[in-house]
């Protein structure tokens, strides 16, 4: 039955995949296509790596794990309506077609690839060390405002989730935002050959990842990766406040746009001049939980809004937005109303009140310096008391002892009031505090769980509790407790 709906409302023919037939897709990743006289020659409506995912006439990709082999899913998916299926070891009286390919992981990219260049649309990626995400549903929100826009879900940044999210691209799309996050050199190139961006966006250039890219420079480097597999007439879109983004011999032959605070660039001790903006803020506002007031100026006019998110950051998320919405057509209209309606998506600087009143801030899905730093402002803002629950930030390389300190010192600085710290580098931001002489009070644990048997102990109804650590924290266990309180 073709009538039937398959995804976001649409019908099976709906949903069929430009040019991704058995053959095509065969041919894409250099795949040895077995039993043809089963193919079909309709094209495929969708691509997945779980087996569970997996609808009527889509590519089954398994991927072997470290635990589950995605191999032992295959007679299940065909049973469930898979159309075809790669595979990396020949299979035996098979009564579907199937692709065989040396590694499933690489011939999802090489299709994914192969797909993006079937398709006529504008590819926006996004990258930097902080703030992706956060930038991606900015920029996502204010395009909703034309365009039917396909973006990353949650964090699908890498290797594995760039492709999928390309493949979530259908008929029925005009912009596809895609998220792109690296943490080696290398990596940008194999991310950006698959999604070959018309418009290259990048936040900042920070302190994560530092295992691998060592420095600053490094970072750079590895990010600038992107420049090279973008489509002709490419537009390149910088953060012009940030000392590494500015410095425009990176981007030779093509058009950048910088945006920042202020009209004019801004200079560094040794009086390096940076980067002209042309999409930049004045007179913001901070309204602490109620988001940011800014005003938005660009060539074609100014326009003030609210940024309904709260902390500073938001302005430059807002500011990328706006280059992204003029490239491609919008008006300021339209970019203020999109802006306005951003929200964040859950362990993002998100808001929650809890059964006994408490205002929790869910963080927990990441940190590094930089995002600590912003968090903290934002916790300063309390009316009660502000509580930081804090655990390690990860992947910070040599200098991790020094930027938990800095950490600590910025708890210090923002007057938190009360700290509890788990984990092994953060008992840095106790040290810290110590130091600083301030009334602070603090807790300190080994471990998140520890933490989490505590914790119900010393909270109280009117205190707003900031809950931020790196992802293998697992601090979400820190706020589903709190929540339920
Ligand atoms: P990941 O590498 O984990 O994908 P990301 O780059 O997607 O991270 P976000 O998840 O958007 O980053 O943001 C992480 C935190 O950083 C947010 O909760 C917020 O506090 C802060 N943040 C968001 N945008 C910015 C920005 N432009 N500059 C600095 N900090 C930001
Ligand atoms: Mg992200």
């Amino acid at each position: 039955n073709n009538k039937e709906i398959l995804l976001d409302g649409h019908s099976i023919e709906e949903c069929r995949m430009k040019n991704l037939t058995i053959k095509n897709i065969a041919k894409a990743c250099d795949g040895q296509l077995y039993n043809e006289e089963f193919a079909s020659n309709k094209e495929v409506t969708g691509v997945a790596i779980d087996s569970r995912l997996v609808k009527k006439d889509f590519l089954f990709v398994p991927i072997k794990g470290a635990r589950v082999d995605g191999h032992d899913f295959i007679p299940q998916v065909i049973a469930q309506g898979a159309m075809t299926v790669l595979s990396e070891k020949k299979i035996e009286n098979a009564k579907y077609p199937y692709i065989l390919v040396k590694d499933t992981q690489q011939a999802l990219k090489d299709i994914a690839k192969f797909y993006r260049e079937q398709l006529n649309i504008k590819v926006i990626g996004i990258t930097g060390s902080v703030g992706k995400t956060s930038t991606k549903e900015m920029v996502s929100s204010v395009l909703s405002e034309k365009y039917s826009v396909l973006k990353t879900a949650g964090n699908f940044n890498n290797e594995i989730g760039l492709p999928l999210t390309i493949f979530n691209i259908h008929s029925w799309h005009e912009i596809a935002v895609l998220e792109m996050g690296i943490s080696d050199f290398g990596e940008m190139t194999r991310l950006s050959k698959m999604a070959q961006p018309d418009i290259q966006l990048i936040t900042n250039i920070g302190v994560c990842h530092l295992e691998n890219l060592k420095t600053r420079d490094g970072i750079l480097q590895a990010k600038t990766e992107c420049f090279k597999n973008m489509r002709e007439n490419g537009v390149i879109i910088l953060n012009g406040d940030d000392d590494k983004l500015s410095m425009k011999k990176i981007v030779e032959g093509k058009k950048v746009i910088f945006y920042g605070e202020g009209k004019a660039p801004k200079t560094d001790d040794l009086g390096t001049e940076y980067a002209k903006k042309s999409v930049f803020a004045t007179d913001s506002e901070n309204q602490g939980f109620e988001g940011m007031v800014t005003t938005i100026n660009t060539d074609i006019g100014s326009f003030k809004v609210r940024i309904n998110i709260p902390g500073e950051h938001n302005v430059y998320n807002a500011l990328a937005a706006t280059a992204v919405g003029m490239e491609l057509g919008l008006t300021l209209e339209e970019i203020k109303s999109g802006i306005s309606k951003a929200k964040t998506i859950a362990g993002r600087t998100s808001f929650n009140k809890t059964k006994s009143g408490m205002t929790v801030i869910d963080d927990c899905y990441n940190a590094n310096p930089a995002s600590m730093q912003t968090a903290l402002e934002i916790l300063s803002h309390a009316t009660g008391r502000s509580v930081a629950v804090l655990g390690d930030m990860g992947e910070l390389g040599e200098d991790e002892v020094n930027l938990h300190k800095i950490v600590g010192k910025s708890v210090a600085d923002n007057d938190i009031d009360v700290v509890f710290a788990a984990g092994e580098l953060a008992k840095n931001y106790i040290s810290e505090i110590e130091k600083s002489g301030k009334n602070i009070k603090t807790y300190y644990y080994k471990t998140t769980d520890e933490l989490v048997d505590e914790i119900e102990k010393y909270v109280e109804k009117t205190d707003t509790i900031l809950v931020k650590a790196s992802h293998f924290m697992k601090f979400e266990k820190v706020v589903e407790i709190l929540v339920n309180m």
